[in-house]
């Protein structure tokens, strides 16, 4: 574990970002050169970007001029990507297995020699050997192309041996199509950081926010070996905020931690009296969840800001980073208390709910030395601000698919929640005929399906059964009650509320058929909050500055956006997150790449605002 305040260190880190603007510059000869040079040079200069397969930079040689790296980056995935199926398996099958035959007989190529050395794997245990040697075996009998992984991992610094091992062990278990998807991955990312070192490019920035996120995810309620968990006012959230304010004050920010926890930072504009631009996101986790969820949007512009202060650059407006100290409903069972403080919706009724060990929220506050009087005064007079703006990693595995690390959030899905009690007739599972049963679980089984089949039919429209119960249950008696919620979203609101009136009314003819009692509680219904198209416009504009397609994307995802759009505009940038998009969860990940141009992007997006 990191010591938690090394504040002068990542002061540091921070303020070197601007050396990698020029170092970009630098870099960027470079891809002017590989712009201009024959197909031949092109081609040479990019051997060993992509494992024995020329034909790639080969292909697409012909879409030069590229604007940047990362234009680049895309244009070699787009080849491979439309090569096919064949082309496809022959690229992976041109990679050595991991500490394989081919590394035991000194017969790697350069590049995967540094790769697999940097990562430990020339110096395995006998017993790594003997287990990665039986990994490869499975892995190629299942699948029939090699394990590959990029094993200098998210951040460029490297993955331990240990790592290495349990994601082989973990991507055995993958259906064949997805770890096909997922290998292709993998060597796109092999591909990246070859790329960035033949460019002399240095993801610093966004490694700085990697490096700061694994700081907090080590500051956690329970022992770090049971993962990451920050809950509203413990211990941990409350050293959380510190450390980010810290940090804040260390980029050349005024920072304070205020009445309901919300750290807020503050880079003055260089005239007194400007509007103020807020950006920011939750520092909350949920139980044994990931670091990056909500930390990337408050970290990724504080170490902007570190930059811009280091070159005495100002913008014309306040710029405000805020840490909102909940989101996740964790510990209190209701979301968004930070950022609903600042949007002048704060319950103060809630100061009177309680934590399962029966603590008060209001006493929680108070212990933790906040004044909850204080909170109505958080609230945001509107006619001084010029937006809100979020980035958020994505969570879920849209960008991932399309081999995007950004897009444009269109909207953010209204939510329609219920729970549903049904009561049949318990009886005996012997001797109750099929057909005389009133069976409650059967009805439930059938209402899961339906809420499948009717979300399916239009493509921002999700719906989940995600809980589903027989309360006192047992294995020989037809179930006589069951207990299942529904939660059922879409970007727009008419195609929810139309979905829910559909499956509600679907619900009641399955009971009565079956001779079902049904009770039905609205649990929760939040309308969609669109994203202001000025401010699309402008995220959209700096990404295809930085060398990306503009991607629009709704989230499916509730984001402290929500509680800001009540302020005025708001926009949301996505990051991609690796490991299927998986979130919420320990496996979380995203590169120091992606941090990188998202850092690119949002500082662009802050230099055309207003
Ligand atoms: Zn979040």
């Amino acid at each position: 574990m990191r010591a938690p305040l090394a504040g002068d260190m990542r002061r540091r880190r921070g303020a070197a970002y601007h050396v990698t603007l020029d170092d970009l510059g630098v870099s960027m000869t470079t891809i002017q050169r590989l712009n201009e040079s024959s197909v031949d040079d092109f081609v040479a200069s990019l051997h060993g970007i992509y494992e024995h397969s020329p034909w790639i930079a080969a292909q697409a040689a012909s879409a030069r001029p590229f604007a940047s790296p990362t234009a680049l980056k895309l244009a070699l995935q787009a080849t491979v990507s439309g090569a096919g199926a064949d082309a496809q398996l022959a690229l992976l099958r041109a990679h050595p297995e991991l500490a394989g035959k081919a590394a035991i007989a000194g017969e790697l190529t350069a590049e995967s020699r540094g790769e697999q050395a940097g990562s430990g794997l020339d110096r395995c245990s006998p017993d790594d050997y003997a287990r990665l040697h039986d990994l490869n075996r499975q892995y190629n009998a299942r699948f029939g192309f090699p394990f590959i992984l990029a094993v200098k991992g998210p951040t460029g610094q490297g993955l331990t041996r240990q790592a290495i091992i349990e994601t082989f062990a973990r991507r055995l278990d993958n259906a064949r199509g997805d770890e096909l998807r997922e290998a292709l991955r993998q060597v796109h990312r092999i591909a990246e950081i070859r790329l960035n070192a033949l460019l002399g490019v240095t993801p610093s920035l966004g490694a700085t926010v990697i490096d700061w996120c694994e700081t907090l995810g080590a500051i956690s309620d329970s022992d770090s070996d049971t993962g990451l968990t920050c809950a509203y006012m413990t211990a941990a959230h409350q050293r959380t905020a510190a450390q980010i304010a810290d940090w804040m004050r260390g980029a050349g920010m005024t920072a304070h931690i205020d009445a309901v926890g919300n750290v807020v930072g503050r880079y003055a504009a260089a005239q007194a009296g400007a509007k103020t631009l807020m950006t920011g996101s939750h520092y909350d986790t949920v139980r044994n969840g990931g670091k990056y969820d909500g930390r990337l949007g408050i970290l990724l512009p504080v170490a902007l800001v570190a930059g811009l202060h280091a070159r005495g650059e100002r913008l014309p407006y306040d710029l405000e980073v805020i840490g909102f100290a909940e989101e996740e409903g964790v510990r209190y069972q209701s979301t968004f208390l930070g950022s609903s403080a600042v949007a002048g919706s704060f319950d103060l009724a809630l100061l009177g709910a309680l934590d399962a060990d029966g603590v008060l929220l209001r006493d929680a506050l108070a212990h933790a030395g906040h004044d909850p009087a204080a909170i109505p005064a958080i609230a945001r007079d509107p006619s001084t601000l010029l937006g809100f703006v979020e980035v958020h990693i994505e969570q879920g595995p849209v960008l991932l698919e399309r081999g995007l690390p950004l897009g444009v959030v269109s909207a953010i899905a209204g939510s329609s929640r219920y729970l549903v009690e049904l009561t049949g007739v318990a009886s005996h599972a012997g001797t109750t005929p099929m057909d005389m049963r009133r069976d409650a679980a059967a009805a439930a089984a059938e209402i899961v399906l339906l809420v499948e089949r009717r979300c399916a039919m239009q493509p921002s429209l999700v719906g989940t059964v995600g809980r589903l119960e027989v309360p006192g249950g047992s294995v020989n008696v037809v179930p006589g009650a069951c207990r299942l919620s529904l939660d059922i979203r879409a970007a727009d609101d008419l195609t929810r509320l139309a979905a829910v009136d559909d499956i509600l009314a679907e619900v009641s003819a399955i009971c009565v058929r079956r001779g079902i009692g049904e009770k039905l509680y609205k649990l929760l219904e939040i309308d969609a909050v669109a994203c202001a198209p000025g401010l699309m416009e402008r995220l959209g504009g700096a990404l295809e500055r930085a060398g990306l397609p503009r991607f629009d994307l709704p989230s499916g995802a509730g984001h402290d956006a929500m509680r800001m759009a009540q302020l005025g505009d708001v926009a949301m940038l996505f990051v991609r997150c690796g490991n299927g998009g998986i979130s919420h969860n320990p496996l979380e990940t995203m590169t120091a790449d992606d941090a990188d141009i998202a850092g690119q992007v949002l500082l662009d997006f802050f230099r055309t605002v207003c």
